[in-house]
C-alpha cells in the first residue's frame, strides 16, 4: 500500500462538512457496546480492531471535537497526525459491507455512513489510497474504472442471437464489473431477458459510462454529477420506463444517488435483474423447464440484501427449477457475512479480500453444495480468484448463468 498522505498538524476545518444531520446524530449516538465487532469479516481476517465500528466512530467523534468544540474555536487545535492516518487505513480498509449496521443497537445506517466519512477524507486530501486515486481519470478516459477500451465493453460476451432494439421501455444496464470482469453474468443477463421475449434497449459500449459507484463509494464526487446526467438523460432518449441491471452496486447508487446528482426524480424506475426475472417465472414469461439435480447455495451480495432489500427475489428464481434444493449460509439474507469485494477495498487490501472470500468458499464446501450461487459481479470476480491455489472448489455459477444454461439447454 501507498504511504498515507501527511497532514498539517493544525486542522481547523470541520469534520462535519459531508455528513447529514442524521449522520452526525449517529456518530453521537454510538455507545461503543460493542455488539457489531463480532459481525464486522475485516476484523475476522485481519484480527486488527482499529477497523471496528466503534473505533472509526470513536476516532471521528475525536476529529470533531478536535475542531468544532469551543475550545478549539477559541484556541485553535490540533489533531494527531497518526490517529489521522490510522483513521484513514481503517476506513479505507473497510469493505463497506454493513453488517456492523445490520448488527447496531441503536440503528447506526454505516453501510451509508462510512463513505461520506472517506468523502470527508478526499476532502481533506487523505484519500483515497492506493490504485484508488487512478479510478476519475480511468473513467473521464475510457469510460470505466478499468481503463479498458471501450470498444471491449460488449464485444467479447454478448451474443450473437440477441438483439437489442433502439428504443424500448426496457433498458438493460451491464456495467464496468460485469461486462469486464465477470462476463458469464452479463451474458446470462441478456440470454434471460431475451427468453423472457420482452424487447430492451442499450446503450452503446461508448456511452454505457460507470454508474459512478467506484468513485461514490472511494469518496471522490467530482465527476458524478456529469455521469449521472450524462446516462439518465441517454435511457430517457431511448423511451425507458425501467432500468435493469444485475450489478447491486449500480442498482444502489441508480436509486438511492442518482436522482440527488440528476437534481430531480428519475424518469425511469430502476430494478435488478432478480426482481425482473422473478416476476417472469410467476407470470409464467419465462419457464425453466430443465431440471437440475443439485445442492446450490446462495450468498446475498451486501449492497443487494442490506442495500436494497433484494432478498426474497433470487432464492424464488432458485427455487423455480425443479430438483433444486437450496441450502443456506449460517449468516444468510440481511445478515449476510461480506465476500470481501465490497467498497472498493479490495482494490488496496487484496490479500484481506482472498480471506475474507476464502471463508465463503470454506462454507459452502462444509455444507457439500454442489454449486456457489452468486448475484454480483464483484463477488463472482474475488470469489473465483480466491479459489485459484485454495484447498477447496466448488463450482461457482452467476444466478443469471445458471438460469441461462438451462434455458440453452432446454432449447
Ligand atoms: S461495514 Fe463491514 S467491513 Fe466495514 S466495519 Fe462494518 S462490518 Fe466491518
Ligand atoms: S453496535 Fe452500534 S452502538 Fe454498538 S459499538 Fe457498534 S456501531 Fe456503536
Amino acid at each position: 500500500m501507498k504511504a498515507l498522505k501527511r497532514c498539517s498538524m493544525k486542522i481547523k476545518k470541520p469534520f462535519s462538512n459531508e455528513l447529514a444531520p442524521m449522520q452526525l446524530i449517529e456518530i453521537d449516538a454510538c455507545t461503543q457496546c460493542g455488539e457489531c465487532l463480532k459481525f464486522c469479516p475485516v476484523q475476522e481476517v485481519t484480527g486488527n480492531a482499529a477497523i471496528s465500528p466503534p473505533e472509526k466512530i470513536r476516532m471521528f467523534r475525536e476529529f470533531i471535537r478536535a475542531t468544532e468544540g469551543l475550545k478549539a474555536r477559541l484556541f485553535g487545535s490540533e489533531i494527531d497526525d497518526r490517529l489521522l492516518q490510522d483513521f484513514v487505513k481503517a476506513v479505507y480498509e473497510c469493505t463497506t459491507c454493513g453488517a456492523c449496521g445490520q448488527a447496531c443497537t441503536v440503528g447506526i445506517f454505516t453501510q451509508r455512513l462510512w463513505p461520506f466519512l472517506r468523502k470527508e477524507m478526499v476532502r481533506r486530501g487523505l484519500g483515497p489510497i492506493g490504485s484508488q486515486a487512478e479510478m476519475p481519470e480511468a473513467v473521464s478516459s475510457t469510460g470505466n474504472p478499468y481503463k479498458k477500451p471501450s470498444e471491449e465493453r460488449f464485444k467479447p460476451w454478448f451474443p450473437e442471437n440477441v438483439s437489442v432494439s433502439e428504443k424500448s421501455e426496457i433498458a438493460y444496464y451491464a456495467g464496468c464489473t460485469g461486462a469486464y470482469e465477470a462476463q458469464p453474468m452479463v451474458r446470462g443477463d441478456v440470454i434471460v431477458l431475451n427468453a423472457i421475449g420482452v424487447g430492451f434497449t442499450m446503450l452503446p459500449p461508448e456511452e454505457e459510462v460507470c454508474c459512478g459507484f467506484p468513485l461514490f463509494i472511494t469518496g471522490q464526487h467530482d465527476l458524478l454529477e456529469g455521469l449521472v446526467k450524462r446516462l439518465v438523460d441517454a435511457y430517457a432518449g431511448r423511451g425507458v420506463k425501467t432500468l435493469l441491471c444485475s450489478c447491486p452496486c449500480c442498482v444502489n447508487i441508480m436509486a438511492r444517488d442518482w436522482p440527488v446528482f440528476y437534481g430531480r426524480e428519475l424518469p425511469f424506475r430502476i430494478r435488478h435483474i432478480t426482481q425482473f426475472v422473478s416476476d417472469a417465472v410467476k407470470n409464467g414469461k419465462l419457464k425453466i423447464k430443465k431440471e437440475l439435480r443439485e445442492r446450490l447455495i446462495y450468498h446475498d451480495p451486501c449492497y443487494l440484501s442490506r442495500g436494497v432489500g433484494i432478498i426474497e427475489e433470487p432464492r424464488m428464481v432458485l427455487e423455480s427449477i425443479s430438483g433444486v434444493k437450496l441450502l443456506e449460509f449460517d449468516r444468510n439474507r440481511a445478515n449476510s457475512r461480506c465476500c470481501g469485494a465490497g467498497g472498493a477495498a479490495r482494490k488496496v487490501f487484496h490479500e484481506n479480500a482472498i480471506a475474507m472470500a476464502r471463508l465463503t468458499i470454506d462454507e459452502a464446501v462444509m455444507k457439500k453444495a454442489d454449486r456457489l450461487i452468486l448475484s454480483c459481479p464483484a463477488c463472482y470476480a474475488k470469489v473465483n480468484e480466491a479459489m485459484t491455489e485454495h484447498d477447496k472448489q466448488i463450482r461457482i455459477t452467476d444466478i443469471m448463468e445458471l438460469i441461462a444454461e438451462l434455458i440453452v439447454n432446454d432449447a
